[in-house]
């Protein structure tokens, strides 16, 4: 631990996801560890950021972004959730979904403000609230019981009465992500009806982070907390080009919202990066407008790499738990999840990330046994990941 590093970002250390993916390298392993897609993105977006480079629009966009994508993004929103936002007042663009996130609990939270989030958790949460000088309250999603060599298709479940207990007097917000990294989770209407009430009983705020909006399989349907009656004016709403156009390093995000809480972000944002990606946000505005075929086709081509994944993870005599939505896909391990991590490379040349690090410290014991693998790769890659794992 570094003796200069300040107090409040004491325990941040760098991430095992840089760990993980230099083992990778170093060991020739196939990296299931890192979410993020090796195909590009879709060509009609691909050619709109071409396209801009070396035009007026490697310059800064005006700060809360370019009409174009703030007008698509409402459009959009309006679209897939049938909620209206006014494109000028209600809408942000953002570096990333990283930091809408950061940037609204530096633009809400005071000292000591409690931020109630499901567990495990999006490693940046963590310390978008520390930076904020706020206090992350967990509260467990629990897996499914998945025998070896099976795969569940159970969701996680979210117990109402430890939600009820993690609200206290200084509770100021609810940090939803549905649908969830890293357990793939979708909150069922139910659950958000849940979160709406407590929100709303205790007169707190909402964000959540929808990133993996459109990345949802068969069986579940993804539904904005914003959706839900009276939420729509407590909640703000992030979302991100990265998982939807497969774009992760562009970082054009975006946040919805009642005017005077999303001027809060804005507050917040001037003073971070004041503005990024220009040349992609034009890009991003594109695929925001793409027909409906194109969403529903990248959830069914990702639903086709889960269960090839998962397939050949339970065939390799793994406890699987099958994620409704994301990226991921969790397994059970025998004994600690960050030594087999550390080890899998060595042994079977595959890289996964323990699931353990999205565990606070107070709640270590329930992930320390978990392992997250991402199967947002090429079916040959994920084919020759289950050939080791299985030899
Ligand atoms: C990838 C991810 C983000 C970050 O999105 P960016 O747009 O790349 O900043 C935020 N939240 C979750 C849950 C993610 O998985």
């Amino acid at each position: 631990m570094s003796t200069h590093l300040a107090a409040r970002l004491q325990g941040f250390g760098t991430t095992v996801f840089a760990e993980m993916s230099a083992l990778a390298v170093a060991t020739g392993s196939v990296n299931l560890g890192q979410g993020f897609p090796d195909t590009p993105g879709p060509a009609e977006v691909l050619d709109v950021a071409r396209a801009a480079i070396g035009t007026p629009l490697d310059q800064y966009p005006p700060g809360p972004g370019l009409p174009v994508l703030r007008e698509a993004v409402s459009a959009h929103v309006q679209r897939f959730r049938g909620l209206a936002y006014d494109a000028d007042t209600e809408v942000l663009v953002t570096a990333g979904a990283t930091e809408a996130l950061a940037g609204a609990m530096l633009g809400l939270l005071d000292p000591g403000d409690e931020v109630v989030v499901l567990e495990p958790l999006y490693d940046s949460y963590a310390a978008g609230v520390a930076m904020a000088g706020g206090v992350v309250v967990p509260v467990p999603l629990r897996p499914p019981p998945a025998p070896p060599g099976e795969v569940s298709t159970a969701p996680w479940t979210l117990d109402p009465a430890e939600l009820r207990a993690a609200i206290t007097p200084r509770t100021k917000l609810v940090l939803l992500n549905t649908p969830h990294n890293p357990t793939g989770k979708v909150l069922d209407r139910a659950e958000l009806e849940l979160v709406a009430d407590v929100v709303r009983e205790h007169d707190l705020l909402a964000v959540t982070d929808e990133v993996y909006e459109h990345l949802v399989f068969a069986g579940a349907e993804h539904v904005s907390l914003a959706q839900l009656p009276g939420m729509r004016e407590r909640t703000l709403v992030v979302g991100s080009g990265g998982k939807t156009f497969s774009t992760t390093g562009w970082k054009v995000g975006w946040v919805c919202g009642p005017a005077e809480l999303v001027a809060c972000v804005r507050t917040a944002k001037q003073f971070l990066t004041y503005v990024n990606a220009g040349p992609f946000q034009p890009a991003v505005a594109a695929g925001l407008g793409l027909p409906d075929a194109y969403f529903a086709g990248i959830a069914a081509e990702l639903e086709g790499k889960r269960d090839r994944l998962v397939t050949g993870l339970a065939a390799a005599g793994l406890p699987v738990v099958s994620p409704q939505a994301t990226y991921f896909a969790t397994v059970r391990v025998d004994g600690d999840a960050l030594a087999f991590c550390r080890e899998l490379p060595h042994r079977v040349g595959v890289v996964a990330v323990p699931s353990s690090v999205f565990y606070t410290p107070q709640h270590a014991d329930l992930g320390r046994d978990l392992v997250r693998f991402a199967f947002c790769k090429r079916d040959e890659v994920l084919d020759e990941a289950v050939r080791r794992l299985t030899a």
